[in-house]
């Protein structure tokens, strides 16, 4: 047998170990003796005290015992309930350090998973040494971060359940399907919290049952809220496990009332016994299907399901640094893959000739060409479908993008999109990406078809969460001047 590595730490035993780095969730990565330890709640540059809670061939985890030196990166998380909320993981660090950490999470996605040579780094990389006559390596840089970091979600989802004083709504424990009451969030619109108390207590008022998740019975499951803040406008969404709402009137009527913002309140029916939010029958119960917001001088409608950016504010950031990567004049033809609700493509289809959008959710298809409309945008033509399946179809029509552009789900474009589009040899492929792993893996293969990445933006769209967006420029090889 080969000799296999014996582990320097055993489940439960107290260990001190310098932090090194933080994962993609946030937690710290430390070391022990060369092994690595994820710890919750560290970051790097401490050195802490931690009870080894599991172990596994490559990692192990770790509980925090005793702080020994703290980063001055370091601060009290400003929200009372941080810890057993876990919608933020990075609330205990620094608004700089979180973006520096960010681009970091970038570049060491780029270059493990991607295996491509970045901007000052050390280049590791087979056949690659980082000398000029070989290609310039990726320009990765610093993240585009908020002037001020709070209050910024411009949409709630909140699940509703059963506490001992009747109806609650606020959020799963971490953990657990127990849900704990909260009345305040600081990454959320002030506007949406005022929103779903007003939404909770007429539900309470009018002794609307909530929804219980283990017995599946109960009415409420889910109040999502959003607000267009360009407009003022509100939107309700309540997600119900049945159709009919008793006292469904009087609770329209009290929901206009203490909401006159509202300008949409809309049922979703979910008889599922699913985490999944929504369910598949939506109806109108007052108002509009929609509500309307602007982002950089266009105007979007926006129905109960269809995707829209949750950060209004950095996603102009991040629309205007797709668009200026695209590099239009005017003359092209652009192709805008997994287009949601068409916010991209009408960006787009200012600066180009045409601009070819596709979208799996038939109602986000719905909404972009309704948003076409309104903005008097006529150069766009939309399709329902799967992107991997409607760019065939339209390479075989003999459409001929100059540019194509991606803003594919976490999971990354699928590899026979990847292969139409090194079949239709754009000129400049965009890359907008929430997963800096996929969105690695994806420029690897499309490097690998003969394009090179140029520059890769990390923009902050969810402040104070692990998570980070990101645009990257391809240019096709032998096409730079
Ligand atoms: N560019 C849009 C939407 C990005 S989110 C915006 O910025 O608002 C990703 C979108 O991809 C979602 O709307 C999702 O419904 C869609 N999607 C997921 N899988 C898809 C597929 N295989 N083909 C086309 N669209 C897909």
């Amino acid at each position: 047998m080969s000799g296999e590595r014996v582990l320097p730490v055993v489940v439960g035993q107290i260990v001190e170990s310098e932090i090194i780095g933080l994962t993609h969730e946030g937690e710290g990565v430390g070391r022990y003796e060369g092994y690595t330890l994820f710890v919750h709640g560290a970051l790097p540059g401490e050195r802490v005290r931690a009870e080894v809670v599991s172990v596994g061939k490559s990692f192990g985890k770790a509980r925090m015992k005793e702080m020994l030196q703290p980063s001055p990166e370091r601060r009290a998380a400003p929200c009372p309930i941080y810890d057993s909320c876990g919608g933020c993981q990075l609330q205990h660090l620094d608004y700089p350090a979180q973006l520096h950490w960010k681009r970091r999470h970038v570049v060491d996605n780029l270059v493990r998973v991607g295996r491509l040579p970045v901007e000052g780094e050390k280049f590791e990389i087979a056949g690659f040494s980082g000398r000029s006559s070989e290609r310039a390596p990726i320009i990765v840089h610093e993240t585009i971060g908020m002037a001020d970091p709070w209050r910024y979600r411009n949409k709630a989802q909140v699940p509703i359940g059963r506490g001992e004083a009747g109806l609650i709504g606020g959020f799963f424990e971490e953990g657990s399907h127990d849900i704990v009451d909260m009345e305040a969030c600081l990454i959320q619109q002030e506007e949406n919290e005022a929103t779903v108390r007003a939404v909770k207590e007429a539900a309470r008022e009018l002794g609307i049952t909530a929804y219980d998740r283990v017995a599946a019975r109960g009415l409420l499951r889910h109040v999502v809220v959003r607000h267009a803040a360009t407009t003022g406008q509100r939107m309700v969404v309540l997600v119900t496990n049945g159709r009919d709402i008793p006292h469904q009137d009087e609770l329209v009527g009290l929901i206009r009332q203490r909401v006159p913002q509202v300008a949409s309140i809309v049922q979703n029916v979910n008889t599922f016994r699913t985490p999944v939010v929504f369910g598949e029958h939506t109806r109108t119960l007052w108002g509009e299907d929609v509500i309307y917001d602007e982002i950089g001088g266009v105007r979007f409608a926006i129905s109960a399901r269809s995707f829209f950016q949750v950060n209004p504010e950095q996603t102009e950031r991040l629309y205007q640094k797709a668009v200026e990567y695209a590099g239009l004049t005017g003359e092209e033809t652009v192709v805008d893959a997994y287009c949601g609700i068409g916010t991209i493509t009408l960006f787009l289809a200012r600066h180009a000739r045409r601009v070819y959008g596709v979208e799996i959710v038939p109602e986000a298809i719905d909404d972009a060409r309704r948003n076409a409309l309104i903005n008097g945008i006529g150069n766009v033509e939309f399709a329902v479908g799967r992107a991997e399946v409607v760019l065939p179809r339209w390479q075989r029509e003999g459409v001929s993008p100059d540019v194509i552009v991606v803003d594919p789900p976490r999971k990354g474009c699928d590899s026979a999109l990847i292969a139409t589009m090194l079949e239709l040899r754009p000129a400049r492929i965009v890359y907008v990406s929430c997963n800096p792993s996929t969105l690695a893996r994806d420029l690897r293969l499309l490097e690998d078809g003969g394009y090179r990445t140029v520059e890769v933006q990390p923009v902050d769209m969810f402040p104070h969460t692990s998570h980070v967006e990101c645009v990257g420029l391809l240019e096709r090889n032998g096409t730079e001047d």
